[in-house]
């Protein structure tokens, strides 16, 4: 009964309402790309469609990103909604007429609809201020492209006072049937650290290498090495994947030469095994070099932790999308994704969902479509109503009921 009353509240059509807004403002954004912590340019466009609103703003100092705080007409429970604002440095070859008109920049992972929709999410439940009971945060957040935008907007403050009690995420995906939607409870994409590995022999002529220390094939035997530990001594159940994504060494035919480096990723769905996987890495590496008289040294650079739903919250998402757009709009994801989110920080510290937004192009199959990171990357425009009304759905239904 109460995902009836959720569902007949009106959300769908009050974001269809505002359709050709939440599109004039993906537009614009996707149009004027930017990188990074400083998405100043972003931001005005939205401080700009919202001028008008009962919002508080909140910014800090490490970023240009600001949480709107609206106020429901009755005290309440707090609820935080995000979107991300920052591009790639790459180039866009979509031919879109509102493509970018910055160099080396684009929107190729949607967070331009996700500013969008926050933006008529916080417009629609402004209008619904009177009956709300509580608050609502939405969360504007730069920097989420390896920029942990987001552990700096905590770091800022900018989550306290008033703390949420519950958080959620829409991610656009090509790569699904439009307008459904996909999440898990538990670990939902990875954590995501950078392994670089300078692997150091002795120089000399490549027809004597017996008087040199060639580094070279002692990386090659660290990257299949790696693999080994990786299948050997991590538990499945608990998985890492560790790719040797570049290897670098030697100038020239004849020289053998002083140093070689392997750079790569390395991902896990937990901190278990996420320690215990940059631990085998050293130790694979430094002793693999030491065998052969080499040194090696092992970097790892921490990136995002994993993101992890809370299983409640993400069994409201579903009741609150099953109520919107019956239970067809929503799939439950078999496994984690290995890629990685800096909404993961916030998760750490408020129990809350990611979900997944299918937007594969009209006229398209999703398997084929262009996935997020493409520089030919499209998506269905139509489909951001849905996510729309899924964020003042869902938000509502947290005020009203929390959890249960
Ligand atoms: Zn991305
Ligand atoms: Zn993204």
């Amino acid at each position: 009964m109460n995902d009836m009353v959720a569902g007949m509240r009106g959300w769908l059509e009050a974001a269809q309402a505002m359709q050709s807004d939440t599109v004039a403002l993906r537009r614009a954004i996707h149009a004027e790309p930017e990188l990074g912590l400083q998405t100043p340019k972003t931001m005005a466009k939205v401080r700009e469609a919202l001028k008008d609103l009962p919002l508080e703003w909140k910014s800090g100092t490490s970023t240009t990103g600001a949480v709107a705080v609206l106020r429901g007409a009755k005290p309440g429970r707090t609820v935080l909604l995000r979107g991300d604002m920052d591009a790639l440095p790459m180039p866009e070859d979509t031919g879109l007429p509102f493509r970018s008109r910055v160099n080396n920049t684009m929107h190729a992972c949607g967070h331009d609809t996700h500013t969008a929709m926050l933006a008529s999410a916080a417009r629609i439940l402004c209008g619904r201020r009177g009956e709300l009971a509580g608050t609502v945060l939405f969360m504007f957040q730069p920097g989420e492209e390896g920029y942990h935008g987001a552990r700096y907007m905590i770091e800022d403050g900018l989550l306290a006072d008033p703390a949420p009690e519950a958080a959620f995420a829409l991610h656009i995906m090509p790569n699904a049937p439009a307008g459904v939607f996909g999440s898990k409870a538990g670990p939902l994409l990875a954590s995501a650290d950078e392994m670089s590995i300078t692997v150091r022999g002795k120089g000399g002529h490549a027809s004597m290498p017996h008087d040199a220390i060639d580094p070279v094939p002692v990386a090659c035997e660290i990257v299949t090495a790696i693999q080994v530990f990786v299948t050997r001594r991590m538990n499945i159940f608990d998985p890492a994947v560790v790719t040797v994504a570049k290897i670098e060494g030697g100038s020239t035919d004849n020289v053998i030469p002083e140093s070689a480096s392997l750079l790569g990723t390395v991902r896990t769905l937990s901190e278990a095994a996420r320690e215990r996987v940059h631990e085998g890495i050293k130790r694979v590496a430094e002793n693999v070099a030491r065998a052969h008289e080499c040194e090696a040294d092992a970097a790892i650079e921490r990136g995002f932790p994993v993101t992890v739903n809370d299983a409640r919250a993400v069994a409201l998402a579903q009741k609150a999308i099953a109520g919107l757009f019956g239970a067809d709009a929503w799939r439950a994801m078999a496994s984690p994704i290995m890629g990685a989110e800096d909404f993961s920080y916030v998760l750490q510290k408020v129990p809350g969902a990611m979900m997944f937004l299918g937007v594969c192009p009209e006229g398209q199959q999703w398997k084929m479509a262009c996935p997020c990171h493409s520089n030919r990357m499209l998506l269905n425009e139509a489909s951001l109503a849905r996510g729309v009304a899924a964020h003042c759905a869902i938000a509502e239904r947290f005020l009203s009921q929390g959890f249960d």
